[in-house]
C-alpha cells in the first residue's frame, strides 16, 4: 500500500495517520505486505513515523520518489525497513499523474524558492527546480498521441518556471511552446503567485488558443499588514491593479482566488479588509481556509492572538461572502452557449454527462456517452453554486 503524501493543510496529515492506523492489522496478516509512505508528509515526519507505526517499510521523502523500485527490492531481501530522505535527486521525468482519459497533469516545477510565513512547501518540497521546455513539449506530444486532450502544468510555485534554467526561460515561453502542439485542445495552469505574472504569461492566455480563460490568483489576505507579515511582497493595491490589468486584457477571464483567514496576528480591523477586497474583486470562486499552524514555519511561532472561534467565525462569513458573488456571477451566465469538454457521466445522475467549460466550471447535460472527450457547445439553462445545468447545442470537436 502506497501512501503518496501532501502536508500542506493538516487534514491531510490527519488523514494519513488515521489510514495508516487502520491498517496496523492488516500489515499483521499479511508478512509480505508492504506499507509505504512517501512525499512532503514522510519528509516533515520521517522519524516520528517510524516510531508511531512500526507496520510502515519504507519512508521516501520528496526527491526520492523514483528509487520505489529499489527501495521495495530491498524490503523483500533484506526484511529491513527503508528511510530514504536525501535532497537532489529528484526526478522530474516521472510520468504524468491522469484525470480520467481526457487530462493529465504534467508537473513543469518542483520546489519553491518563496518562503511564505504560513506555508511548509519550501521545506518539504526543497527549492525550484524546472524541467527543460522541450521535455515537456515532447510529453505532452506524447500525451496528445495517447489522446488526452487537456493538461494540466502543475508547479508549486508555476509561473516561476524557467527561473533557474540556464538560460532563463519565462513561464510564457513554455506557453506558447505548448500552444504549438497540435491536437492538444486545453491548457491550464495552477498555482501562479502574483508577483510573478510576466506580460508574457498574459498575452499567451489572451493569445494562444488552447491556453484556457481561467487564472487562479492566490490573495491570502486583502490586509497589508498581514501580507507582510505572511511575507507576500505584493500589497492590496498592487494586488488589485494586477486584477485589473488581467481582466482589460483578456475580458472574459474567470479568477479564482486562495484566501487564509485567522492568520495569529490577524485582527478583525484586517480581516474586514479582507472582505471587502474581496467584495470588491468579485472572483469567480475561492479556495477558503481557517489559518493552520504548519509545525517548522515562521508563522507557527507567533503568538495565536486570533482563536479557533473566532477565526471559524470569519471563515464563514468570508464563505457567505464569496458565496453570494459566485452565485450572481454564475446567475447571470444563464441563457449563454459555452464551449465545453465532456469528461464522463455526472456523479450525482449518471443519467446526464458532465463536462468542463474553460473557465473550469462544471455543466451537466443530456447527451450520448460517446460525446465523453469531445468539445460541445451548451446552453446554460440553471446556476447552482457550483456549476450549471445545461442543454446540448451541437458538436465542436469530436473525441480522438
Ligand atoms: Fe508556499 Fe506558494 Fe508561498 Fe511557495 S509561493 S512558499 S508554495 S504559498
Amino acid at each position: 500500500v502506497v501512501f503518496n503524501t501532501c502536508c500542506v493543510r493538516e487534514n491531510a496529515d490527519v488523514k494519513v495517520y488515521g489510514r495508516l492506523g487502520e491498517l496496523k492489522e492488516h500489515r499483521k496478516k499479511n508478512p509480505k505486505g508492504m506499507v509505504v509512505v512517501a512525499g512532503c508528509l514522510a519528509q516533515k515526519d520521517a522519524e516520528s513515523l517510524r516510531q508511531r507505526f512500526p507496520q510502515v517499510d519504507i519512508v521516501l521523502g520528496t526527491h526520492n520518489l523514483k528509487t520505489l523500485p529499489d527501495a521495495v527490492e530491498n524490503v523483500a531481501a533484506t526484511g529491513r525497513p527503508e528511510l530514504r530522505l536525501k535532497w537532489g535527486g529528484a526526478d522530474l521525468e516521472l510520468s504524468a499523474s491522469r484525470r480520467g482519459l481526457i487530462t493529465a497533469s504534467v508537473p513543469v516545477s518542483m520546489g519553491c524558492d518563496e518562503f511564505c510565513t504560513f506555508c511548509i512547501v519550501p521545506f518539504v518540497r526543497g527549492r525550484l527546480k524546472s524541467r527543460p521546455l522541450e521535455n515537456i513539449v515532447k510529453e505532452a506530444e506524447h500525451l496528445v498521441k495517447r489522446g488526452y486532450r487537456e493538461i494540466m502544468l502543475l508547479g508549486q510555485n508555476v509561473n516561476t518556471y524557467g527561473f533557474d534554467l540556464s538560460p532563463r526561460v519565462d513561464f510564457g515561453d513554455l506557453l506558447y511552446a505548448l500552444g504549438g502542439v497540435q491536437g492538444l485542445q486545453r491548457i491550464r495552469f495552477t498555482s501562479p503567485h502574483p508577483k510573478d505574472f510576466s506580460v508574457k504569461v498574459l498575452e499567451a492566455v489572451r493569445d494562444v488558443p488552447s491556453v484556457v480563460e481561467h487564472i487562479h490568483l492566490p490573495l491570502q489576505s486583502g490586509d497589508d499588514e498581514v501580507l507582510r507579515r505572511m511575507r507576500r511582497p505584493y500589497n492590496r493595491s498592487e494586488y488589485f491593479d494586477l486584477l485589473t490589468r488581467i481582466r482589460e486584457m483578456i475580458p472574459d477571464i474567470s479568477v479564482t482566488t486562495d484566501v487564509i483567514v485567522g492568520f495569529p496576528t490577524e485582527t478583525e480591523e484586517q480581516f474586514e479588509n479582507t472582505l471587502e477586497l474581496v467584495r470588491r474583486a468579485r472572483f469567480d470562486n475561492a479556495y477558503m481556509f481557517a489559518y493552520s499552524a504548519r509545525q517548522g514555519t515562521a508563522a507557527a511561532k507567533l503568538p495565536d492572538e486570533v482563536g479557533e472561534e473566532a477565526r471559524y467565525q470569519r471563515l464563514y462569513k468570508l464563505i457567505q461572502t464569496q458565496n453570494a458573488i459566485t452565485q450572481e456571477k454564475h446567475d447571470q451566465q444563464v441563457g449563454r452557449s459555452i464551449e465545453v469538454m465532456v469528461e464522463g457521466p455526472s456523479k450525482k445522475d449518471p443519467s446526464r454527462l458532465t463536462g468542463r467549460a474553460r473557465s473550469n466550471k462544471l455543466a451537466h447535460f443530456v447527451g450520448s456517452p460517446d460525446l465523453i472527450g469531445s468539445l460541445v457547445h451548451v446552453r446554460l439553462t440553471e446556476a447552482y453554486l457550483f456549476g450549471f445545468q445545461g442543454e446540448l447545442v451541437g458538436e465542436l470537436a469530436a473525441a480522438g
